[in-house]
């Protein structure tokens, strides 16, 4: 873990005692590490920045907050909270700007930058941590904090990897994050309650397939043919959707799990009965669950119009009736706030 280093002339059980406050006591400081000497927090100080970017906003409304993060070399990503219900899920950008340039996402429109780094990545889900266990102590001022004990809405039960960037083309550092995520030792969350959202890079799916326990996989299909899927999923060109679903198949006969599929609805484009019955036969005999997503408007290559509700309820009798699939509408969240799905562009 990023954070073992820190302590490196110190004895063993120091990094333990690190590990347990960032991940278990979400400490907003080194100094509140009380079990540490004075001398010892003023040299983590000294050489490691307590965290590895700068808030510049922090915006929220009762069922979503986005923060939009400043790294030291002036650049920025996104993440956001999303509590339903009283659980809450943290949708985690894996690189700054996106290389996979989908026609309708604002990520993608803006290209590719750089990767994040793993501490990156882990500390943007910290910093929402903190932030719920802040809250938490100030309802129980009189108590000591225990993750264990709190109630749920100050908990994060679920990460996404569903923000900026394709984590599969940063998977190094996305499975150690991975790893942090859902290690004991660290933030112990289990891999069911970790998503890892992916364009399809058919060739890095066996990689994630090494990883030694699996986070749920979801999958941008947004179209059923070749045809059509490479107008909006231009890395569909590179692998076609033969190759992505033989890569795929394999994630079910290992994991015996279903795979999410998700399906940014594209008026005119991707909504046509004829999509309908391709989808249909490409998954009536898969584990597989669908997610419809309304397309959110963003500074996006192409503009799409926004689909009714009405309609893509349409979709879901038509897929259900005909070939047993059964589907979601995916919550909109944050819309408001440029915090909602493909809406994450950087932008104050
Ligand atoms: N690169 C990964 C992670 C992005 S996840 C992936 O492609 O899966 C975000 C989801 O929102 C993806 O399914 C993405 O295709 C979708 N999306 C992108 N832009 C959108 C928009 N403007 N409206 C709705 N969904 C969008």
């Amino acid at each position: 873990m990023y954070c073992d280093s820190w302590l490196s002339d110190e004895p063993q059980f120091r990094t333990k005692q690190l590990r347990h406050a960032l991940f278990k006591e979400f400490v907003g400081s080194f100094d509140e590490i009380t079990v540490f000497s004075k001398k010892q927090r003023d040299t983590l100080k000294k050489d490691t920045p307590f965290r590895s970017f700068e808030v510049i906003s922090h915006k929220a409304s009762p069922d979503t907050e986005k923060i939009l993060i400043k790294f030291p070399d002036g650049k920025r990503a996104e993440a956001v909270l999303m509590k339903h219900s009283g659980r809450n899920t943290v949708c985690v950008s894996s690189q700054v700007g996106c290389a996979a340039d989908c026609s309708f996402c604002s990520t993608g429109n803006l290209g590719f930058t750089r990767h994040l780094t793993d501490r990156e990545i882990v500390e943007q889900a910290l910093f929402f941590a903190q932030e719920l266990k802040t809250r938490w102590q100030k309802n129980n001022p009189n108590k000591k904090w225990n993750i264990a004990l709190a109630e749920p809405e100050f908990r994060i039960r679920n990460i996404v990897f569903m923000g900026m960037g394709e984590p599969l083309l940063n998977f190094e550092n996305v499975a150690k994050a991975i790893e942090i995520f859902e290690s004991p030792e660290a933030m112990n969350m289990g891999v069911r309650h970790i998503t890892l959202s992916t364009v399809g890079i058919a060739v890095n799916i066996p990689k994630f397939l090494q990883l030694p326990r699996l986070p749920n996989l979801a999958v941008s299909l947004h179209a059923a043919t070749d045809e059509v899927r490479d107008q909006i999923v231009p890395m569909n060109k590179g692998f076609s959707l033969k190759k992505l679903f033989s890569a795929l198949d394999t994630f079910e006969q290992k994991t015996g799990r279903r795979i999410f599929y998700e399906w940014t609805v594209l008026p005119g484009v991707n909504d046509t009965k004829e999509q309908m019955d391709a989808l249909g036969n490409l998954l009536k005999h898969r584990n597989a669950h669908m997610n419809f997503i309304p397309w959110n408007p963003g500074p996006s290559r192409i503009k799409y119009t926004k689909p009714d509700i009405s309609s893509i309820r349409n979709m879901q009798q038509y897929l259900e009736k005909n070939y047993g699939i059964t589907s979601t509408i995916r919550a909109i969240y944050g819309q408001d706030m440029g915090g909602a799905c493909g809406q994450l562009a950087g932008r104050e």
